[in-house]
Formats: C-alpha cells, sequence, structure tokens
C-alpha cells in the first residue's frame, strides 16, 4: 500500500528563509506520525504544503502515491484539526459533524449513521443538540476532531489541538486522540511543541529545527539514542559532557577523555568516527550518588549544590571540580543526599552516549 502521504526531498522558500530545506517523510498506512520542534522550525509550512496551500520549490510529495502537484486540496481527502476549532456557530454540534457529510451528499440515513458512531466515540451524545457558544473548549475540540473524522479521511492533519486548552484537559484529549486514531487507523500528520505528547501519541516522531527534520524515529529510539546534542535536550533533559578525544574498544563502545582528565565509557551507536565533533550525553534519569568512586570510567567526583523535591521525582543540582554543572533526577522516595560529603556522581552501565555535537 502506498504511503498515505510522502515528502520527498522537499524544500520550500519563502524570499531569503529557507522555511523547509530537503524534507524527506512519508506516513504510511494507519500511522501516528509527529512533527515536534520549536516554534519557526518549519511544521507548519509542511502541514501547508500537505494540505495544498503551499506547493514545494522543490521535490516531490505524493499522496496515497498520487503526484499532489495535480491535486487540489479538495481532491486530496484531508481531515484538519487546528488549534481553534472552527466550529460554525449557527450549528448544533450534530449539524457541525454531519457537515463534511452533507456536502458530500450522502444519503440521510448513512449520515445520521455515521454521526451517531462519532458522538458515541467522543462522548458527545447527550450535547448532540447544543450550539458551539454552549460547550467548553474541550468539547468543542471533540466536536472538532469527529468532524475531521466524519468522512473517513484518507489523512488527518491536526495543528497544535490541544494547544488552547489547561493542562488537565490537554491530558484527557491527548488520550481520546490516541484512543481514536488506534481505533479508526486514520494515518496522522500531528503538529505539536510538546515533547511529552509527541511521546505518548506517536508511532513516529520527526523533530525538526530550522527547517530540516534533523531526526526522525520512535519516541523510544529517539530518546534512548538521539542522533546529536541538539536532539537529546530537544527530547527530554540531557547532562552534556565534553569529550577531546575517544578510543574505539571494538564492542561499539568507546572510551572518552572528558570533563577533568577522567576517562569514561560511553556506548557509541551512531558509530561515530574520530574527527567528528562529538559529546557525552547522560539522563539526568541513569544518574545515582553514591559516598564511594564506582568502577573506573563509571563515575565523577560532585559536590550537591541544589536539592528540588518534586513529588515523585527529586532533582538534583551538582557541580563537578572543574565547574560544570550537572543534573540528576532521583526517585522522590529515596532519602536526601547528605549536602555536606564528598559525594560520586554514578550511572547505570553504559549509560553515557557518544553523539555528534550539533
Ligand atoms: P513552525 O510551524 O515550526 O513554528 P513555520 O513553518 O511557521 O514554523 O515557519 C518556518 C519559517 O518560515 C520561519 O522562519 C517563518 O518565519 C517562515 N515563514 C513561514 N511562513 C512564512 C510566510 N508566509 N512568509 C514568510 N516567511 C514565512
Amino acid at each position: 500500500m502506498s504511503a498515505a502521504i510522502a515528502f520527498e526531498r522537499v524544500s520550500k522558500r519563502f524570499g531569503d528563509t529557507l522555511a523547509i530545506e530537503d524534507a524527506s517523510l512519508a506516513v504510511e498506512p494507519g500511522e501516528f506520525v509527529s512533527l515536534l520542534g520549536p516554534s519557526g522550525s518549519g511544521k507548519s509550512t509542511l502541514l501547508n504544503l500537505a494540505v495544498g496551500a503551499l506547493q514545494p520549490d522543490s521535490g516531490r510529495l505524493t499522496i496515497q502515491g498520487r503526484d499532489a502537484s495535480r491535486l487540489a486540496t479538495h481532491q486530496r481527502d484531508i481531515g484538519m484539526v487546528f488549534q481553534r476549532y472552527a466550529l460554525f456557530p449557527h450549528k448544533t454540534l450534530r449539524e457541525n459533524i454531519a457537515y463534511p457529510l452533507a456536502i458530500r451528499r450522502q444519503p440521510a440515513a448513512e449520515v445520521r449513521r455515521r454521526v451517531d458512531a462519532l458522538l458515541q466515540m467522543t462522548g458527545l451524545q447527550a450535547q448532540a443538540e447544543r450550539y458551539p457558544a454552549e460547550i467548553s473548549g474541550g468539547q468543542a475540540q471533540r466536536v472538532a476532531l469527529a468532524r475531521a473524522l466524519a468522512f473517513e479521511p484518507a489523512l488527518l492533519l491536526m495543528d497544535e489541538p490541544l494547544g488552547a486548552l489547561d493542562k488537565n484537559l490537554r491530558l484527557e484529549l491527548q488520550a481520546e486522540i490516541h484512543h481514536l486514531q488506534r481505533r479508526t487507523g486514520v494515518p496522522t500528520l500531528y503538529v505539536t511543541h510538546d515533547q511529552e505528547e509527541a511521546l505518548y501519541l506517536s508511532h513516529r516522531i520527526a523533530l525538526c529545527n530550522l527547517g530540516r527534520i534533523v531526526a526522525l524515529g520512535t519516541p523510544e529510539a529517539l530518546y534512548r539514542e538521539p542522533p546529536n546534542r541538539w536532539a537529546a535536550q530537544f527530547l527530554g533533559d540531557a547532562n552534556v559532557l565534553p569529550v577531546s578525544a575517544w578510543r574505539d574498544l571494538g564492542d561499539g563502545t568507546v572510551a572518552a577523555d572528558s570533563s577533568g582528565g577522567a576517562v569514561l565509557r560511553a556506548r557509541n551507536p551512531h558509530g561515530l568516527r574520530n574527527g567528528s565533533r562529538a559529546v557525552l550525553i547522560l539522563r539526568p534519569e541513569d544518574c545515582r550518588l553514591y559516598e564511594q568512586p564506582q568502577a573506573a570510567g563509571a563515575s565523577l567526583p560532585v559536590r550537591l549544590e541544589h536539592r528540588h523535591f518534586l513529588g515523585a521525582r527529586q532533582r538534583l543540582e551538582l557541580r563537578l571540580a572543574d565547574g560544570q554543572a550537572l543534573q540528576a533526577s532521583l526517585s522522590g522516595s529515596l532519602p536526601a543526599p547528605a549536602a555536606d560529603s564528598p559525594l560520586h556522581l554514578g550511572w547505570s552501565e553504559l549509560a553515557p552516549l557518544l553523539v555528534e555535537d550539533l
């Protein structure tokens, strides 16, 4: 089966700004893919190219295997959900959801059946005859979602759909979007700048920065083996340790010369070769604190500067002898480490990763 949508080496320029540079990405049947990146990284431009509001300067876009340059927006069979709900104020929720079916001239009985099913799936049966002004933001976004799914689109595009909601509602709707997408299997391209949202929802995440897709993979692969420093720091917290040189140990690991002359053992998942600029990444939750030094290459002496108790976790702010700040995140149920005694930062075996310094 063809990809629901495929960008093949697509670029798009606005005057001097290269908004999208050589982007390649396919959303496969049934797949949920997030575009995750900071503001200005090109996410909305990719969505606008997908719907046909913009045309690429170079490269190719296909929708279900068909060249999109010949397809007008209404021929692309795309459902859309925006941050602002864009509901029709003078139509009831039922009429809003039915609208895309009505304009496609579906038989009335079929429209009723589909709309009832969607009202039920989104838990809106009791509000079906209300108007948009009479419901909450979360309910409005459910209606927008049901409306986008009503005509069983070949592709669903969502542009920060939870951005206008408060945190609890966001989490609730996030769960519903996940459930609905997995149940209907509609291929989805989802724009967000929220890391946890992307991790929670996606089969795969495309990390965007400065108009480029800098990493693409499953949430676990991107988090555990980020390809570079930027990706590691954008997707979660990361301690970054300098590396001046390293020696390949031949089993996918290296001995790296790092802070204060320490030689640390690290994994090299992307097979970096000597000569590249590299750093070590160490996730705060892989760190432990000890009163004694650990095995050679697996700990660093540190001083505890601050402890923040956060409930489930505690965050420790630490400093190396050379002045560099580091963080450790430990379970909140562990006792607080003694602030005035010397400590050693250790980690689960081979937690440090050698990655490109990009
Ligand atoms: P994001 O959705 O990740 O915030 P955008 O795709 O909106 O990023 O923007 C990517 C880059 O392209 C930004 O530098 C932005 O200023 C620029 N840009 C987007 N749309 C236009 C436009 N219509 N005219 C000029 N520049 C634009």
